[in-house]
């Protein structure tokens, strides 16, 4: 049995109320790990340890030595990679050969981030007030509370603890209950790498009992989150009191688009790889898929073939393609959907229950799943299952994939397949959605900015921009020679 325990001011350290709560490995169903439960005052510690680490040693690292120690970071997690990726399957039971790639990628953002620390320039504005000079600074924000989903724990973390350390902020994560040991494991990478510390610090533990306090700490400057909107919106509240800015990664129900001219068996991976990759439980999901009138019948036919044939079962095995749902609520909140699309009239062509064949262990695989004469007022057509359920629905001009795929409240992400140009660049002009893909789906990179429109969220991460989200800009202004002016005029 593995112990986890918070990571507060560079050291392991006992949850302060005693408490410890049981991790599971999704896919033998048997407890694995046991967690220190966090609690307000585990939290009150962590933030201290950051703001007094923010406050002296770190805020006196110059960009160019924050993005030396965040390079040497990137070296050991690529030394590390295999193992957190063992330790995230056994937490999250996503496959091996998804968490193995996306952990050795993991590096590419604190290697992109490193370099990036010492690039971040002011300017000297022209000023149009004679004899004085003025020039903005970027300066950091200060303590930043993070906390992250279970879908994919350490890649998440990245996102925001990159740049949040380029820009020489310091930071306390929560982890998801429901998948802590990677991140509490990665506290010991920090250290090897030579963060002070208090630079980095890591309490684990309940949304109520960890994240709220986190969010309303008096100390913490900044909240970058990824989670449900639901979750999200809570957050969003209580940061308004303190009138705190947050970065909001939150879910979506992205349409995946085919039209008549796109290569056919491309956009066939594509649309599987949208939903029954991760085993759906990813936030950018293509899950409406629609799907031109005019090849409709003879895609989903291929469609159904292709999913029908994928290999579930353990997700340590490099052949499996869909492995078991991460979470218990999660599992029976997708057999829920799964029963309202059909009351609510879709046709399942594909799946549609618990999946107890070869290969499961019985507790939490769900059949991929697919749904035809679905239209876009459903309830399984507009709310996020977050599970391998897709919903199929026919459309026939642009004008019409537009209107469909945009009557959303969520804007994650999109894909369109086609072989013309013009309506690759018109469609993904018109879609309402922080990432388009056009005849590709999935792609994710450190160079590229990330992030949600409508309620699926704020801010973004990943790329240059990312690195803005954790900075505040000052104007300074400096008269050149001092005159004495009417002190009832403004400058
Ligand atoms: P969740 O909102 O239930 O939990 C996310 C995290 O928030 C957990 O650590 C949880 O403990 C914490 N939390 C919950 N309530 C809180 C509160 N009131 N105050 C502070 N913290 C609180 O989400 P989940 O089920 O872990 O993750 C699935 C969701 O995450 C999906 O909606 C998915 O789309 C979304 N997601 C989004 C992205 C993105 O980048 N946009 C990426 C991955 C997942």
């Amino acid at each position: 049995m593995q112990v986890y325990k918070h990571y507060i001011n560079g050291q392991y350290c006992d949850p302060v109320e005693g408490q410890w709560f049981d991790s599971e490995n999704p896919y033998t169903g048997t407890v694995w790990a046991q967690v220190a439960r966090g609690s307000k005052a585990d939290v009150d510690a962590a933030v201290k340890a950051a703001k007094a680490a923010f406050d002296g040693e770190w805020g006196q690292t110059g960009p160019t030595a924050r993005g030396k120690l965040l390079v040497r970071l990137a070296e050991i997690i690529e030394r590390e990679a295999e193992r957190l990726a063992e330790i995230e399957v056994c937490d999250n039971g996503k496959l091996i050969a998804e968490m193995g790639a996306q952990t050795k990628y993991l590096a590419e953002w604190y290697r992109y981030f490193g370099g990036l620390a010492d690039k971040v320039e002011g300017a000297v504005i022209p000023s149009d007030k004679p004899g004085i000079f003025n020039f903005t600074r970027h300066e950091p924000l200060g303590v930043i509370g993070m906390i992250t989903a279970w879908n994919s724990p350490l890649l998440l973390l990245a996102w925001k603890l990159a740049p949040a350390l380029a820009a020489g902020n310091t930071a306390v994560i929560k982890p998801s209950e429901y998948t802590s040991a990677s991140t509490l494991e990665f506290m010991a990478l920090i250290e090897e790498a030579g963060f002070p510390a208090g630079v980095v610090n890591s309490v684990a533990g309940f949304g109520m009992e960890v994240g709220a306090p986190l969010v309303d700490h008096p100390l913490v400057d900044k909240i970058a989150f990824t989670g449900s909107d639901v979750s999200g919106q809570k957050i969003y509240e209580s940061a308004a009191k303190k009138i705190m800015p947050v970065t909001l990664e939150l879910g979506g129900k992205s349409p995946n688009i085919v039209f008549e001219d796109a290569d056919f068996e491309a956009a066939v991976m594509g649309a599987i790889s949208g939903i029954f990759a991760a085993t759906g439980q990813t936030c950018i999901a293509g899950s409406r898929l629609l799907v031109q009138r005019s090849i409709h019948d003879k895609f989903v036919k291929r469609l159904v073939e292709v999913a029908g044939a994928a290999k579930i079962g353990d997700p340590m095995s490099t052949d499996t393609h869909v492995g078991p749902v991460t979470t218990p609520p999660q599992y029976q909140k997708i057999l829920d959907y799964i029963d309202i699309a059909k009351a609510e009239g879709a046709k399942c062509v594909l799946g549609g229950g618990a999946y107890s064949g070869a290969g499961a262990t019985g507790s939490q695989f769900v059949q991929p799943t697919i749904f035809t004469g679905v239209n876009n007022k459903m309830r399984i057509a507009q709310e996020e299952v977050f599970g391998p359920v897709l919903s199929i629905i026919p459309f026939d001009t642009e004008d019409d994939a537009i209107a469909i795929g945009n009557d959303i409240v969520y804007g994650l992400a999109a894909g369109v397949w086609t072989s013309d140009i013009g309506r690759a660049l018109r469609m993904s002009e018109r879609l309402k959605a922080g990432t388009v893909w056009v005849n590709t789906y999935r792609a994710v990179s450190f160079t590229s900015p990330f992030g949600g429109y409508k309620r699926s969220g704020q801010g973004r991460e990943s790329g240059k921009e990312a690195i803005m989200e954790f900075l505040q800009v000052k104007s300074v202004w400096i008269a050149q020679q001092t005159t004495v002016a009417n002190p009832f005029i403004i400058r």
